[in-house]
């Protein structure tokens, strides 16, 4: 099915029944004239963001855009494992209130949800957007206005969650959306699976990196999502990448995230997610101030209920030995929330 910009901005960003807020009804709260620039205007400044669609473009043709390498033509029509298509298909493009604290703010981050995806884990919690790619297709040209019906809502960010697959077309609508006045930093919400030649390409480009860290162990990996065994070595040097490209986690006077690392861990039963290992790994190969969230919310969903070890929610134990191996191994910048709930289960526990 496909859509015009017309239809889409007229009907609302809305696909999956979230609220509708009208473009006037806030504005950017970007500062004028403020010194902070996303890292794609200084590309383009630079005169290389051109040459930057065009090479991740080239890769649709043989499509090599994350470690499953499938080869496929997708500018003619292939589809490769993710089943996605050379033009972005999108769920949803709304101000988004359940993200970290810093990406929400006051406006919210502005969440683009694109459809179908190249990990596929079989607890996934957006099943009918990632798996059966429920979605609308549009093109860079409707992707570039979404972003920049975003920034006029008064969201602090463009936050596109599964974007692996459809990396290049995120960048064309970002040099469209840029040239129409878009200056709100880019969060690139991923599942960590990356390879390291595609993130290169994003360098200068991405913000913000959002990426999980899933499991630390193969067999798991392979188990859980789709037979990707070597999903934690990869993750591994592509987390090291980001942080190569944006550094540390830096906030602005209001609390806003503007650049850097955000890493995304969900505490698994059963200890699947490999929790200790990850933040060992973590304070062993980066800095221990790195921003970390350690999450408890794990739910049974799309065909967990199929796996024992995976077929049930955490216990509050599990969640405070993940917070307690995180404080152990002396990482310093656990999110706020996860240790508020850290405090409130240990003091309800000792009370
Ligand atoms: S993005 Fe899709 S088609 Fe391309 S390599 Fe990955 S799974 Fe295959």
């Amino acid at each position: 099915m496909e859509i015009t910009r017309r239809d889409f901005l007229k009907g609302s960003l809305l696909l999956g029944g979230s609220l509708f807020l009208s473009p006037i009804s806030l504005c950017a709260r970007q500062k004028k004239g403020g010194e902070w620039h996303p890292a794609y205007e200084r590309l383009e400044q630079e005169g290389t963001l051109a040459q930057r669609v065009e090479q991740a473009y080239a890769i649709f043709e043989n499509c090599e855009l994350c470690p499953r390498q499938c080869g496929v033509n997708r500018q003619n029509g292939e589809r490769g494992f993710c089943r996605g298509p050379a033009r972005p298909m999108i769920y949803s493009a709304h101000p988004h209130f359940g993200e970290e604290i810093s990406l929400v703010g006051k406006n919210g981050s502005g969440t683009i949800f694109f459809s179908n995806c190249n990990l596929r884990c079989v607890f996934c919690q957006n099943w009918p957007i990632s798996h059966e790619g429920k979605g609308k297709k549009v093109n860079d040209e409707d992707l570039a206005d979404m972003m920049i019906y975003l920034q006029k809502t008064g969201c602090h960010n463009i936050n596109v969650v599964t974007p692996t697959h459809v990396m290049p077309n995120i960048l064309g609508a970002t040099r469209i959306a840029l040239k129409k006045g878009l200056r709100l930093p880019l969060v690139y919400n991923t599942s960590g699976y990356e390879r390291l030649e595609i993130l290169k390409i994003l360098d200068g480009i991405v913000d913000i990196y959002l990426p999980d860290m899933k499991y630390m162990d193969a067999d798991h990996a392979a188990k859980y999502s789709a037979g990707a065994a070597d999903y934690p070595e990869v993750a591994k040097r592509a987390l090291i990448e980001m942080n190569r490209q944006v550094g540390e986690l830096q906030i602005d006077k209001r609390g806003i995230a503007t650049r850097g690392l955000m890493i995304r861990h969900l505490v698994m039963p059963n200890r699947v997610a490999g929790t200790e290992k990850f933040v060992k790994w973590l304070a062993e190969s980066l800095p221990k101030s790195t921003y970390v969230n350690i999450m408890p919310q794990y739910r049974v969903e799309y065909e967990a209920f199929n796996y024992p070890k995976i077929a049930r929610g955490i216990t509050v134990q599990e969640f405070l030995e993940a917070m307690e191996w995180a404080e152990n191994y002396g990482l310093t910048n656990l999110d706020p929330r996860s240790v508020a709930a850290r405090n409130f289960y240990s003091q309800r526990r000792s009370g």
